[in-house]
């Protein structure tokens, strides 16, 4: 059985249309399937609606968040709840196309243990977007030593897969960069991002930013190297400067240069501030790993219907 996961967050208005559009797909092609819909705590009738697709069709299973704990969770949670042999995630927005499944399903048939989505296209976005998003995707592809310039979140893996994802004790994850990391029998499988027909995106510019940062983070402490090589170039300039100095001193014009000290100070302070931050940002992760808080936490669940699939 194939279980496709969903997470959705104030998405009231697609989960009938993702509902009936992937069901459609995957038993026209014969694939016997579970949807896992993962109520992240939206505030809308998110929950409501799911609760009436789980009734309409024996195939949904859903849970639901006490609150919302973000995407991340939401796929960790529905690949924790799914029973199927092999697991696929997808936007519940619809902008994964459903019959990319079926392309991904036949891959696993013949062994594939880890199908990746990559983008052929990024589907319309602001100039700004696709700037910034070049950018992270550079730095984290350097950080997890994989090119991820294409990456999505709609990938199909196998239960061996998904097993060695949730073994990770890590609270940050990062889940697109992750189901590489491990390894396995890998493929990708190219597909367009389709428009959003309802709701809009969650992400803001601010927030991608924070996500962007979190997820560097979690994948490389290159960024704390760069303290270590900031402090040696101050370190070289404090050399070269403290020989000006001296050679000044001994000559006998020794009183100018207050300019410079308050320039130094003004550099060596900054540099110092901002090696702090970065320092203090891997201390808050750490912290937040020590204490083992639970990723999410599930008030409600719906189980599918399995006599009634088997019926049918
Ligand atoms: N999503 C979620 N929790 C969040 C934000 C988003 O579960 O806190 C889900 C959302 O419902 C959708 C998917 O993640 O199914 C992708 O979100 P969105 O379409 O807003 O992102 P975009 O496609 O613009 O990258
Ligand atoms: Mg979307």
């Amino acid at each position: 059985m194939l279980s496709v996961i969903l997470p959705a967050y104030n998405e009231e208005r697609m989960i009938a249309a993702a509902t009936t559009a992937v069901g459609q797909v995957l038993k026209s092609a014969g694939i016997s399937y579970e949807l896992v819909f993962v109520n992240d705590g939206s505030k809308d009738g998110t929950w409501n609606e799911i609760e009436k697709a789980a009734k309409n069709d024996p195939h949904v299973t859903a849970l639901c968040f006490s609150r919302n704990f973000g995407k991340e969770a939401a796929m960790l949670a529905g690949l924790a709840g799914a029973s199927g042999e092999c697991c696929a995630v997808m936007d519940c927005d619809l902008q994964h196309p459903p019959e990319t499944l079926i392309e991904m399903y036949r891959l696993w048939e013949q062994g594939y243990e880890v199908i990746e989505g990559v983008k052929r296209t990024r589907g319309r976005e602001s100039m700004m977007h696709r700037m910034s998003a070049g950018l992270f995707y550079r730095i984290i592809s350097k950080a997890a030593k994989i090119d991820m310039s294409r990456a999505s979140d709609f990938k199909l893996l196998d239960r061996r897969a998904v097993d060695a994802l949730l073994a990770m004790p890590e609270r940050n994850t990062f889940f697109r960069a992750l189901s590489s990391w491990i390894g396995f029998r890998t493929i990708s499988v190219e597909f367009d991002v389709q428009e959003r027909t309802e709701g809009e995106s969650k992400w803001s510019t601010g927030a991608l930013i924070k996500y962007a940062i979190k997820n560097i983070v979690s994948f490389s402490t290159v960024p704390m190297q760069c303290v270590t090589v900031a402090g040696l170039f101050v370190l070289l300039l404090a050399i070269v400067l403290g020989i000006q100095s001296l050679v000044n001193y001994f000559s006998g014009h020794a009183v100018e240069g207050f300019t410079t000290v308050i320039l130094l100070l003004l550099i060596i302070g900054s540099v110092i501030m901002i090696s702090l931050g970065i320092i203090g940002y891997y201390i808050a992760k750490i912290y937040e790993e020590v204490k083992g808080r639970p990723r999410y936490l599930i008030s409600r669940k719906i189980e599918c219907r399995k006599s009634e699939i088997e019926k049918s």
